[in-house]
């Protein structure tokens, strides 16, 4: 009876990340992946959270990685302008109104977070995000739909 009344409350304490919409968690690794490929968000949330972790080994300064949105047309020319910009500003250029959201680079074990204003953002426009460390971008992106 203990054991059953445990297994029951484990599972609704389980359930309140699952059932907030307006926020999701990624991870980006050594190998230069993201787990995510698609995050889906609702056109009902007036702001979406984006934890990012790093479950790697390695440093910031050689496997960095950051989450950026932008529009998917801007996100190519983006990175690249990005990757001139040095670890000091994320990788990103400064004040560019491209960067829709963004966290900072993290490394190794480290976790950030960036509240996107989806104020910003239309319903149905095309948007990717990415990791914005020199050469990533190819493999580290993702399409960010809301819908
Ligand atoms: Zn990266």
């Amino acid at each position: 009876m203990r054991k059953v009344l445990l297994a029951a409350l484990l599972s609704v304490s389980a359930l309140p990340a699952l059932a907030d919409d307006c926020a999701t968690a990624i991870d980006g690794n050594d190998a230069m992946q993201f787990d995510k490929k698609t995050i889906n968000v609702p056109a009902s949330c007036k702001t979406f959270t984006v934890t990012l972790t790093h479950s790697g080994s390695m440093p910031k300064q050689t496997m960095g990685h950051n989450w950026v949105l932008s529009k998917t047309a801007d996100y190519q020319a983006l990175a690249m302008a990005g990757a001139q910009a040095g670890l000091d500003n994320d990788y990103l250029p400064q004040g560019d109104t491209r960067v829709l959201a963004h966290t900072a680079i993290i490394g190794s074990g480290e976790q950030t977070k960036v509240t996107v204003d989806m104020s910003k953002l239309q319903k149905g426009s095309d948007y990717t995000f990415f990791c914005s460390f020199p050469g990533h971008f190819a493999l580290m992106n993702g399409k960010f739909v809301v819908n």
